[in-house]
């Protein structure tokens, strides 16, 4: 049985998880830093404890500290959130080997997940759509790299295994990039991963991010939850979500989507997760599966009703899932703004008091957040502050909604992205719907141009 959950993170993401404990009547146990001792999020748990200094290493990504701390609070679970430990194997490993629960997948999920060739290789056996490309890592041969490559059609792309974050990747563009490209790659996914395999394939021009959120039980039942739209990016970073993905046929949507989840069955995967797709052309390209909650979750939660981090904790528990996939259905359109502490032109972090705060409100808004009149953003980690979220009759009415929820926002003391994000919502690619991967970076470098 689960009663008292640990939480191993922090800022929005800790406060979202407390209120899912709450909901379900377990106890939580919320860990901070040093820099986040002042944090409501902090007081309103049921029990708290510093397990360290600021820097991440410290705390947030200190796996026996996190440890000892659950078993002096007597936790009997451990949430890692997204981001810090939450797609670490050797920190589930560590959970499950001191007796307690982790909330999400097993060691062996995260490991064959978080190896994007072997990942690859077990999406094409379920039959979810991938990139063009070959399975398996680059062999030290050049000229067979060479004719791989001229296979598959340039421009191609050499991507890490082991990489993330956006880093471990370049594009070639013909055969003369081919030697130094590979080599490079190598060498950077050897420092960066320590894991020197690299793979090849296709480069996809224009394409855009839409992403599938699944659900799976410990008993073999998975279901999928729809999609989202998170092509407006910068710098690989997220900026603006939206459920459902616009313009994209739902008989199409589907057919991945049951792909999706079968693919859990057939690993036996176990908790929330993301398929990420490319998406060109009218078809889905496999990229990489997120084996955690993601920031844009509320997303899904807004169009379907349904409470995923709720889910996670239940599964974990080892409740079966009651939901079916028949049962699943969405209403409307929902959007999120990740706004950031952070100047909107030259996007410099922007820590520091917030001397004033005030969250919109009103019907279909809703505001994920752990900051208040007077907190102060610590300078170590992450600029997201809040997310504000939005669900509409229609993507039309969502944007209007939007609008409206961002001008009613106060936010003093600090810079944020919320200009950004009002240009955006007028910008007429956006609003049309189905702007691709690049559009943002575009927009903004006419900004800077004009
Ligand atoms: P990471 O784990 O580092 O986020 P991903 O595999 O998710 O790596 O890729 C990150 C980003 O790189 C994608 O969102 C996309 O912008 C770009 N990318 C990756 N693979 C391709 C591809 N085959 N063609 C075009 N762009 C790609």
């Amino acid at each position: 049985m689960m009663k008292r959950v640990l939480i191993a993170n922090r800022g929005e993401i800790a406060l979202r998880i407390q209120r899912a404990c709450r909901y379900l009547g377990l106890e939580t146990v919320q860990i901070f830093s040093e820099a986040d001792r002042a944090a409501g999020y902090v007081a309103s748990a049921d029990q708290s404890l510093c397990i360290g200094l600021a820097a991440p290493s410290e705390s947030y990504l200190n796996i026996p500290r996190l440890i000892a701390a659950a078993r002096l609070t007597g936790a009997d679970a451990i949430h890692p959130g997204y981001g810090f430990l939450s797609e670490n194997a050797a920190f589930s490993r560590a959970v499950t080997e001191a007796g307690l629960i982790f909330v999400g997948p097993t060691p062996e999920a995260i490991e064959a997940m978080g190896d994007k060739i072997s990942a690859k290789r077990l999406m094409r056996q379920s039959d979810v759509p991938c990139v063009p490309g070959v399975d398996g890592a680059l062999p030290d041969d050049l000229e067979k790299c060479r004719s791989i490559a001229e296979q598959i059609g340039y421009p191609v792309i050499i991507k890490a295994a082991g990489g993330g974050g956006g880093r471990g990747m370049r594009i070639l563009h013909d055969t003369s990039e081919l030697a130094e490209g590979v080599a490079m790659t190598r060498d950077e996914a050897r420092r960066a991963f320590a894991n020197p395999d690299v793979y090849m394939e296709k480069f996809l021009p224009a394409p855009r991010h839409v992403e599938i959120q699944v659900l799976a039980d410990k008993h073999g039942h998975a279901v999928w939850l729809g999609e989202r739209d998170c092509s407006m990016q910068r710098r690989h970073q997220k900026v603006v979500e939206e459920a459902p993905a616009p313009g994209i046929p739902r008989d199409l949507v589907a057919s991945v989507g049951e792909r999706c989840a079968a693919a859990c069955r057939a690993i036996g995967y176990q908790g929330a997760g993301t398929f990420e797709f490319l998406y060109e052309n009218d078809a889905f390209y496999f990229i990489e599966m997120n084996t955690r909650v993601q920031v844009e979750h509320p997303v899904t939660e807004m169009v379907s009703g349904i409470d995923i981090v709720a889910w996670q904790l239940r599964i974990a528990a080892g409740e079966p899932l009651t939901l079916t996939q028949d049962g699943i259905a969405t209403r409307g359109h929902a959007m999120e703004c990740r706004i950031n502490a952070e100047d909107p032109h030259t996007f410099r972090p922007s820590p520091g008091r917030i001397t004033r705060w005030q969250p919109p409100g009103g019907p279909d808004v809703r505001v994920e957040t752990h900051i208040e009149s007077g907190y102060v953003v610590p300078p170590n980690y992450d600029s997201m502050i809040a997310k504000i979220i939005v669900r509409g009759a229609d993507r039309a009415d969502a944007i209007r909604r939007m609008r409206a929820a961002l001008r009613e926002t106060v936010s003093e003391g600090i810079a944020t992205n919320i200009p950004l994000h009002l240009e955006i919502l007028d910008d007429p690619a956006f609003v049309a719907g189905g702007a691709g991967i690049h559009h943002l970076e575009t927009l903004l470098s006419d900004r800077a141009d004009g």
